[in-house]
């Protein structure tokens, strides 16, 4: 089976290359916003919804116009790409994934995408459009061989690094059947706690990087606004920024992968019923250890190997009830990290109780063929213990 699959690498531009993305990426920056504006006035002006094409022919105007004639200067490949992340930033929101597209700011990542008619790749050098030498990619790990990237995305993060995406699509064996089946919980002591008991991922891990980070964060705040000196604090914060947010994700990939590897069936719950035990303490606690990436990752992951990933959209009783008899609690404070069923006296660990009954409503709205998504779970609390109870 042919799956898309994205591979990153650092990149050391030469000044000619710095030029010439900086460009680049002001230009792509512009045509988003202003289509996006378009698309917005459209609709506000005239109940248009303006397409992908619409604001394709609308930019091949805005070419044409002198104050914008500077566009030209860069390749309109990556200006069209830009029309396309938007389109894609739409249908997103439509369909409810997503807010509204907002405007992009110079201040924050850059990047441009070049379809595959404005790159050359020969298996060992990758050249793009508008420049007249290769980039010097460092392969950390090696690009699969025998395969035609289908775009190339280059982007410049807040702390200044140059970095190249390649996108294959490759021939993705699925992994042999397995019996095991997970449910998975967010803890706050730990990222993920698992139904049989297993308990990954401290948030504790960057503690040291956090304090690290306020200090730099304090020494920027002190600096005099607009001078070289804040700039430069500036970037020391970005720079640490980026270090925590890149071992967040090493570590995210690892464990994902391993808990796809080792299960048949991954059951999670979505980010909307997570953000109902949400409240202001929580908040950092919650959005550090990055649920939502991890779970896109568990999901993009469950596609390529063959694996199945159920996702509960929909509030169920997941902490407060009790898995073995079925008992409901009336209230459940988030500092009580065990307790004991008035019902059946079985002690629980909260967060392990909580995946097990994660696993038990997911293999049920599994079993009924409910599409998973918001609203369609039909899943009862207390469902899968009526039926267990019945069968026994
Ligand atoms: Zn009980």
């Amino acid at each position: 089976m042919k799956q898309k699959k994205a591979y990153k690498y650092r990149f050391y531009p030469s000044d000619e290359q710095k030029r010439i993305l900086a460009q680049t990426f002001g230009c792509c920056r512009y045509v988003y916003n202003w289509a996006l504006r378009e698309r917005t006035d459209a609709y506000y002006q005239q109940g248009e919804r303006l397409s992908y094409e619409g604001t394709a022919q609308r930019l091949v105007t805005l070419k044409k116009q002198e104050e914008t004639i500077w566009l030209n200067e860069v390749s309109s490949v990556a200006l069209q790409q830009s029309l396309r992340h938007l389109d894609k930033a739409f249908r997103n929101f439509f369909e409810g994934r997503a807010d509204y597209p907002t405007f992009k700011k110079k201040r924050h990542q850059q990047s441009a995408t070049y379809a595959s008619n404005a790159f050359t790749w020969d298996g060992h050098t990758l050249m793009l459009a508008k420049m007249d030498a290769p980039l010097s990619i460092v392969w950390h790990r090696p690009l699969p061989g025998g395969y035609q990237p289908g775009s190339v995305t280059i982007s410049k993060d807040e702390a200044e690094r140059y970095f190249v995406s390649l996108l294959l699509e490759e021939d993705i064996k699925p992994l042999e059947v397995t019996p095991k089946m997970v449910g998975l919980d967010l803890g706050l002591k730990s990222m993920v706690i698992t139904s049989d008991g297993q308990t990954y991922g401290n948030p504790k891990f960057f503690a040291k990087e956090e304090k690290k980070l306020a200090a730099a964060q304090r020494r920027h705040a002190k600096k005099k606004k607009g001078s070289k000196n804040r700039a430069k604090a500036r970037l020391k914060v970005a720079r640490i920024h980026k270090k925590i947010a890149d071992r967040r994700r090493d570590y995210q990939q690892q464990l994902s992968t391993r808990i796809i590897r080792e299960n048949q069936v991954v059951c999670v719950e979505s980010l909307q019923v997570k953000n109902m035990v949400r409240n202001h303490c929580l908040a950092k606690a919650i959005s550090d250890v990055g649920w939502s990436e991890f779970v896109r990752q568990l999901e993009y992951k469950a596609a390529w190997y063959g694996r199945h990933l159920v996702k509960i959209d929909k509030w169920y009783p997941s902490s407060k009830r009790c898995f073995d008899c079925g008992h409901i609690l009336d209230s459940l404070t988030l500092d009580v990290r065990s307790w004991a069923c008035p019902e059946c006296g079985v002690v629980h660990d909260r967060d392990i109780n909580a995946a097990k009954n994660i696993l038990a409503v997911g293999l049920t709205v599994a079993a009924c063929g409910e599409a998973v998504r918001p609203g369609a779970v039909k899943a009862k609390p207390g469902m899968p213990q009526r039926n267990r109870k019945a069968s026994q």
